[in-house]
Order: structure tokens, then C-alpha cells, then sequence
């Protein structure tokens, strides 16, 4: 037999061979997971790793019920989406009752980068315009259209000439600080200014697209007020506001299902991906009827594998668990706690400058200065790869490289975060 480490560079090179060598994988030493169950993942060597990372698996890795709907469904009937079939319909009936009211129509794709697509074309088709408003540093997916509503790592003068991009509302490091109570306002002012300069370039503005949770921003806890006055203010523009639920929808804030909910604004689209079927592809674009019928009027659109009956089955299933296990509630009571614990370690560690994130999404902003905010990418990165060794896994994230992104399944429990936080700390000791 091989040994484990030859293993895994053979692996490597492999990859490399038949993928290319641009696609990153996470960590120095990469992780070659076989198998998963609730927030475990277990390696090809057989050990185990707590997952405070990954959204995708919501409910956990192979939750046994999406496992045994996706089975049951595979083994019946899968075909594409121009027949009749009822559980498409029973989970869009169940994703629209969570909605706000008017959200009631569901198109169906198969990731989050198609959703927003065809959100995009959506609001372009409704609206007559042309032009978007994204956050600096936004990240909404890989289409060719999308990609120019991304300009993660771009900067603000190489963004496509239909797009503009709004400042992010940073409370730790941007023009207005949490104690600031004009914060709101004066971060949605961009919204403004953006808005005059696509119009002076000819561009009418079609819609904002946001990402609810402020992922690649680096997880920002906003301002009171700050999302709803950007999307009142492209509304009054005549452009929709599109909310991107990818990272943030299916309970994750803890307080609310939706991340615009908990944001307090309310939506012309929303989009899903990643949670919504617990690692089965599938996306969800939700709007208005007239909104939707704005776009079918115009084309003939339509996604062979979107909504099929084996997605519609795991979407439903994923629902079910949510609520039957309570998830929300534990994202609520096991997110604060878990934060409880790592602001507690800001005492005895100078390198974590903030925390920030509510319920099972928390970001942490590593320094080398507290006064200067020095941003610490290179302890950053190795805290996560420390972390790692300790078989604990997290990501990193932000337009600097130097936040801690820690986003598990939601089934995350207390006893787990105990684990994470001592991994944490020895991490942070280290560097
Ligand atoms: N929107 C957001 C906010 C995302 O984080 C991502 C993926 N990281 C996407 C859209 C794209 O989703 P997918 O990779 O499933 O196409």
C-alpha cells in the first residue's frame, strides 16, 4: 500500500494533470475527505475533521433524510422539467410561504451562478435597463454575465462599463464606524452616486444585486437601515433589488430564514444556491409574477435539468429537515454562543481586531496592530492551515485576505464549538 503522504501528492499531481494547475485547492496540506455525516468529515488516512466551514451541507453532511428522498426519488423516475410532476410544486409552495408577500413565482436552475444569470436577465427584461449596482469586491458567481457583476479582486476602475460598485458599509475599517449613527446613511449615499454616474453613461439601471451576508466583504455586520435605503433608492431609480441568498438563506442568521429578513429589507428576486439542496445542485430564482412573466413574455426559456424531480426531492427534504430538527433556532442559540467564545479570546490574543457575524456565520479579522488595524493575511492563512493540523476546518476571506471565515452546517452544536474555539486558541498561540 501506499503511504498516506505519497498518497495525496500523487493525488495532487493527478489533478493537476487532468484539471489544470488554476484551480486552488484549500489548505497547504490539501484534505482528501471521503466521507461525512452531520458536521464530521472523516479523511482517506480515517481521520476525522470538524466541519465549521462548509454551508453547502445545511442540515450536515449526508443528513439521512435528503440522502433517502434523493434515493427514493433516483430510483423512480428522474426526467427533465416539461411534465407534470407534484414535488416541484410542494417545494416551491414551501420555499414561497417563508417569503414576504408577492414573492410567489420560483424559476428553477442548478447552482447559484444560474440563478443569478438568470435573475439578471429577469430584472434587465422587467426593467428595460441596462446597468447594476454590486458591492465592491462582490462575488456572485461564474456566468459570463455574472462574472461582470463580481469584480472580487478587481478593481473599482476595471469593472465592466454597465456596472458600479457601492462601497462597502465596513463598520471596523470604512469611513463610518459602528458608533457612528449616521453610518447607514452616508454608506448608502454610494448607492446614489452610483446611480448618477450609470445614467450619465447611458446605462438606466436594471437592478442592485447584493449579497445578503456580506461574505466576500469580508462578513460585515451592517449599519442599521443600510440595505433597505440602497434598495429604496435603486427602486426610486427604477431598478429591482436583488437579493442573493447563496450564502446567507435556509436559517443561517438564526434570528430569520432569510438574510434579507434579518437585514430588514425586502426583495424584488432572490436567488439560492449552495444550502438549498444540502449538496444536490440546484438553484431557486423567487420573485413577483409580473416580474417573471416580464422575462417568459420575451423568451422561450427554459432548464432541461432545473427543478427535475430528484432536485425538487432533495430541495423538499432539506426543507422538512429545517424545520423538524430546528435548525434556525440552533443556528440562534448556538451562533451566539460560539461568538460568546471567540470575542472572549480577543482578551488574549491582540490579533483578533473584530468579530463579527450573526447566528452560524462569523467572520474574524486578524491584525498585526489593534490601533493601526494592520490587516495579518500571511497569520490569517496559517491559523486556518494550524487549524487544519488540529482537524478543524475554516476558510479565509475579505478583500484583504485576513478574516476568518467560520460557516458550518447548522447542526453545529455547542460541544462543537468548545472544539473550534480551543483550536482557535492554540492556533492563534502559535503564530
Ligand atoms: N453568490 C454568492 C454570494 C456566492 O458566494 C456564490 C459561490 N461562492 C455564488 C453566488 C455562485 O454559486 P455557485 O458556485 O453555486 O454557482
Amino acid at each position: 500500500a501506499q503511504m498516506p503522504g505519497a498518497s495525496s501528492e500523487a493525488l495532487i499531481a493527478r489533478r493537476r494533470r487532468l484539471l489544470g494547475s488554476g484551480l486552488e485547492l484549500s489548505y497547504e496540506r490539501p484534505v482528501h475527505l471521503l466521507r461525512g455525516e452531520g458536521v464530521w468529515l472523516w479523511d482517506a488516512d480515517g481521520r476525522r475533521y470538524l466541519d465549521a466551514y462548509n454551508n453547502v451541507p445545511n442540515v450536515g453532511h449526508a443528513h439521512p433524510h435528503v440522502v433517502e428522498a434523493v434515493a427514493r426519488q433516483s430510483a423512480l423516475l428522474n426526467t427533465n422539467t416539461r411534465y407534470l410532476h407534484e414535488t416541484v410544486l410542494d417545494f416551491a409552495e414551501r420555499l414561497c410561504a417563508g417569503m414576504p408577500a408577492g414573492l410567489e413565482v420560483c424559476a428553477f436552475v442548478n447552482c447559484g451562478s444560474e440563478a443569478n444569470d438568470i435573475a439578471w436577465r429577469i430584472a434587465k427584461a422587467h426593467t428595460g435597463g441596462t446597468g447594476a449596482l454590486v458591492m465592491e469586491n462582490a462575488y456572485h458567481g461564474g456566468t459570463e454575465a455574472v462574472a461582470a457583476l463580481s469584480p472580487y479582486g478587481v478593481s473599482a476602475s476595471d469593472v465592466a462599463p454597465h456596472v458600479r460598485t457601492l462601497e462597502a458599509p465596513d463598520l471596523y475599517r470604512g469611513r463610518f464606524r459602528a458608533s457612528d449613527p449616521g453610518a447607514a446613511s452616508g454608506y448608502a449615499e454610494a448607492a446614489d452616486r452610483a446611480l448618477a454616474s450609470l445614467m450619465a453613461a447611458g446605462h438606466r439601471p436594471a437592478a442592485a444585486m447584493i449579497d445578503s451576508a456580506f461574505i466576500s466583504s469580508g462578513i460585515l455586520d451592517l449599519p442599521n437601515g443600510y440595505l433597505q435605503a440602497v434598495a429604496e433608492k435603486v427602486r426610486a431609480a427604477g431598478g429591482l433589488f436583488i437579493a442573493d441568498e447563496v450564502q446567507y438563506g435556509f436559517g443561517r442568521s438564526g434570528s430569520h430564514f432569510w438574510g434579507f429578513d434579518f437585514q430588514g429589507a425586502v426583495p424584488d428576486i432572490v436567488t439560492m444556491g449552495k444550502p438549498v439542496g444540502n449538496g444536490h445542485p440546484l438553484g431557486v430564482v423567487v420573485t413577483r409574477r409580473e416580474i417573471l412573466k416580464s422575462f417568459t413574455d420575451r423568451t422561450d426559456y427554459f432548464s432541461t435539468f432545473g427543478g427535475n424531480p430528484v432536485s425538487a426531492a432533495a430541495g423538499l427534504a432539506v426543507l422538512e429537515v429545517l424545520e423538524r430538527e430546528g435548525l434556525q433556532e440552533n443556528a440562534r442559540a448556538t451562533g451566539a454562543y460560539f461568538r460568546q467564545g471567540v470575542e472572549a479570546l480577543m482578551a488574549r490574543h491582540a490579533a483578533i481586531g473584530d468579530v463579527r457575524g450573526t447566528g452560524l456565520v462569523m467572520g474574524v479579522e486578524l491584525v498585526r496592530d489593534r490601533k493601526t488595524q494592520e490587516p495579518a493575511p500571511d497569520w490569517t492563512r496559517r491559523v486556518a492551515n494550524l487549524m487544519r493540523e488540529q482537524g478543524v476546518l475554516i476558510g479565509t476571506e475579505g478583500p484583504r485576505h485576513n478574516v476568518l471565515k467560520i460557516r458550518p452546517p447548522l447542526c453545529f452544536r455547542r460541544e462543537h464549538a468548545d472544539i473550534a474555539i480551543e483550536a482557535l486558541d492554540r492556533a492563534l498561540a502559535a503564530i
